[in-house]
C-alpha cells in the first residue's frame, strides 16, 4: 500500500486513526525529532515518558508484523527528506495533531521533502470538530456546562433516557470536601521497572538540557501499563476522587486522582474507553459513587473536549491574550522552589518531582497566585508547558492562558482568585507555613492576602461591573472605607522589592 501511516508521539495506538485502517505487514513511519525537545526546559520525565512509549510502540508494532520506520533525526524535515528519499511512492497519511498551526507546519515539511500528506480527524477524541462546530454555531464565547451536557446527550454516558443518571448534571457541592485526619490516601500505582525506561531516562539526561528529578520515572509507556493504571484507578481511587478532587495534603500528592491523563494525552488509552471504565465501574462497583463517577467523566467528556475545541476556536489569539495587562516576570521560585510560602513550595516540588500536581493545585495555588502577582500569562503557560508530564500546548493554553489567568474572556467569566482562605480551607499547608493565612499586612502576613486585594484595586476598572465580581468588590469598598488599601498597596510594593525572600 503506497498510504503509509505516520504515527507521532502523542497518538501512540493501532486501534484507532490511519494505522487501525492499515493493512497487515504495511510500512508505519515513527520520528523521533530531538530538537522539538530542546525547545523549552522539559520537564526529565516528560521527555522520557514520550521518547521511551515511542520506541516501546515500535517493539510492540515490529513485533505485530508491521514494517517499521523509526528515524531518529534533529528535526521532522530532516527526518523526512531521509523517508522520501527511500520510499519515494509514498503518501503519508496522519491524525491531525491539536497543536495550532501544526498541519501547515507538516504540510510545508513533506512538500519540502517531495513527498505527499493527508492529514485526517484525530480520532484520539470523543467529538469531532464538525460536531463541536455545529453545536457552537457561530458563536464567540462558549459555556463549559452547556457542552458538557450536549455531549452527556449524544454519548449516552451517564444518561437515563433524556434525564441524567441520578437527576443530577452536577454533584461539585459533594465533591469538595477535606479528608479528616484519619483518611489515608489509597496507593498509587507504583513504577514498574522497565529497561526502555532506564535506558531512555539516562539518554535523555545526558542528551537534553531538562527540568525536574531525574529519579523514578514513574509514567506507563506501554498500552499494558496504562491498562493497569487505570485498573488501579478504578479499584482502589475512585471511591475517593469525588469528594477529596480539590483537596491538598502535604505527604499525599495523589490523593485520589486518576493519574491518567499523561496516558490519555500520547494515545496510550482512549479517553471514552475510560469514560466507559468509569461508567461501568459506577453501576457495578458498590464502592463507586455517583458524585465521583460523573467527576471524573466530567472532566474526560467535558472539559478535555471543551478546551480542545475552544483552543482551535481562539487560536492564535488565545496564545498572546492578556486582558488583564499583566507584564510582571514569573518569579524564579517557579522553577526552583525556593519561597517560604508553605503551598508554592509544595506544590512546585511535586511538580519538579514528578512532573505533576493536580488541578487544585495547578489553578487555585500556581496559577492563582501568578494571577495576583501580575504574571504575563504567555509566560506561565510556558512554564506549565515545559514542567507538566500531560501539558501540550492546546492543553495549557486553555488552562492556563484562559481559565487560570482570566486573560481572554473566551470562557471564563471571572477570574480565578482567591486570597489565603481557600487554600487554608482545602489544604493542610497554611499549618506548616512561615506566614499567617489570617494576617494581610505586616511582618508574616501571607502574600496571598495583600496581592488579593491589591490585584482588585489594581484592575477595578476592568473587573468590577463583572456582576459575578460584586461581592468582592463590596469588601473592597469596606476597605477603602477603612483606610486599609494604602497599607495594603505598601506591602505589595515591598513584597515585589524583595520577591526573591517571599
Ligand atoms: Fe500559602 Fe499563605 Fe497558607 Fe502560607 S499561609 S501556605 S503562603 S496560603
Amino acid at each position: 500500500d503506497d498510504d503509509v501511516p505516520w504515527v507521532l508521539g502523542t497518538h501512540l495506538t493501532e486501534r484507532c486513526g490511519p494505522l487501525a485502517r492499515a493493512p497487515d505487514g504495511n510500512r508505519v513511519l515513527l520520528i523521533e525529532a530531538h530538537g522539538f525537545a530542546r525547545r523549552l526546559p522539559y520537564h526529565h520525565h516528560k521527555l522520557t515518558l514520550v521518547f521511551a512509549a515511542m520506541r516501546r510502540f515500535r517493539d510492540r508494532l515490529s513485533d505485530a508484523g508491521y514494517n517499521v520506520i523509526y528515524l531518529k533525526a534533529e528535526t521532522f524535515g530532516d527526518a523526512l527528506e531521509t523517508f522520501f528519499a527511500e520510499h519515494p511512492d509514498a503518501t503519508l497519511v496522519t491524525m491531525r495533531s491539536p497543536s495550532y498551526g501544526s498541519e501547515r507546519r507538516f504540510r510545508d515539511l513533506v512538500a519540502d521533502a517531495g513527498g505527499d500528506l493527508r492529514v485526517c480527524e484525530n480520532e484520539l477524541f470523543v467529538s469531532t470538530r464538525g460536531a463541536f462546530d455545529e453545536w457552537a454555531d457561530g458563536a464567540e464565547t462558549f459555556t463549559h456546562e452547556q457542552f458538557y451536557r450536549w455531549m452527556r446527550r449524544e454519548s449516552g454516558v451517564l444518561m437515563d433516557g433524556e434525564d441524567p443518571v441520578g437527576g443530577e448534571w452536577n454533584f461539585d457541592d459533594q465533591n469538595r470536601e477535606f479528608p479528616p485526619e484519619e483518611w489515608e490516601a489509597p496507593p498509587a500505582p507504583s513504577p514498574e521497572p522497565d529497561v526502555v525506561v532506564e535506558e531512555t531516562a539516562a539518554w535523555v539526561e545526558s542528551t537534553f538540557d531538562t527540568w525536574g528529578s531525574t529519579e523514578e520515572v514513574r509514567w506507563p509507556v506501554t498500552r499494558e501499563g496504562a491498562r493497569d493504571h487505570l485498573e488501579h484507578f478504578l479499584e482502589h481511587r475512585l471511591p475517593a476522587f469525588g469528594p477529596y478532587q480539590d483537596a491538598m495534603r502535604t505527604d499525599d500528592w495523589e490523593m485520589a486522582h486518576s493519574l491518567l491523563s499523561a496516558v490519555i494525552n500520547i494515545g496510550l488509552l482512549h479517553p471514552l474507553e475510560v469514560i466507559k471504565a468509569v461508567e461501568t465501574a459506577y453501576h457495578d462497583r458498590d464502592a463507586v459513587s455517583l458524585p465521583s463517577a460523573e467527576g471524573c467523566i466530567r472532566q474526560l467528556l467535558g472539559w478535555r473536549e471543551f478546551v480542545r475545541h475552544v483552543y482551535r476556536q481562539t487560536m492564535p489569539e488565545l496564545a498572546s491574550a492578556n486582558q488583564l495587562e499583566a507584564t510582571a516576570s514569573l518569579p524564579d521560585f517557579y522553577w526552583t522552589g525556593e519561597t517560604g510560602m508553605n503551598c508554592l513550595a509544595e506544590t512546585i516540588g511535586d511538580v519538579y518531582d514528578r512532573g505533576y500536581a493536580h488541578h487544585i493545585q495547578r489553578l487555585m495555588v500556581l496559577a492563582n497566585f501568578a494571577t495576583l502577582w501580575g504574571v504575563e500569562p504567555r509566560e506561565l503557560n510556558e512554564w506549565f508547558h515545559a514542567t507538566y508530564v500531560d501539558a501540550y500546548h492546546w492543553v495549557t493554553t486553555p488552562n492556563v492562558v484562559e481559565m487560570g489567568q482570566y486573560a481572554h474572556g473566551v470562557f471564563a467569566t471571572k477570574p480565578y482568585v482567591s486570597s489565603a482562605n481557600y487554600v487554608d480551607r482545602m489544604s493542610d499547608y497554611c499549618a506548616d507555613c512561615r506566614y499567617d493565612s489570617d494576617e494581610t499586612t505586616g511582618e508574616g502576613a501571607c502574600p496571598f492576602n495583600a496581592l488579593y486585594w491589591d490585584f482588585l484595586a489594581r484592575n477595578e476598572a476592568k473587573l468590577r461591573d463583572n456582576h459575578r465580581m460584586r461581592l468582592m468588590y463590596s469588601h473592597v469598598d469596606a476597605k477603602r472605607e477603612a483606610g486599609d488599601l494604602e497599607a495594603i498597596r505598601e506591602h505589595v510594593v515591598d513584597l515585589r522589592a524583595n520577591v526573591d525572600d517571599v
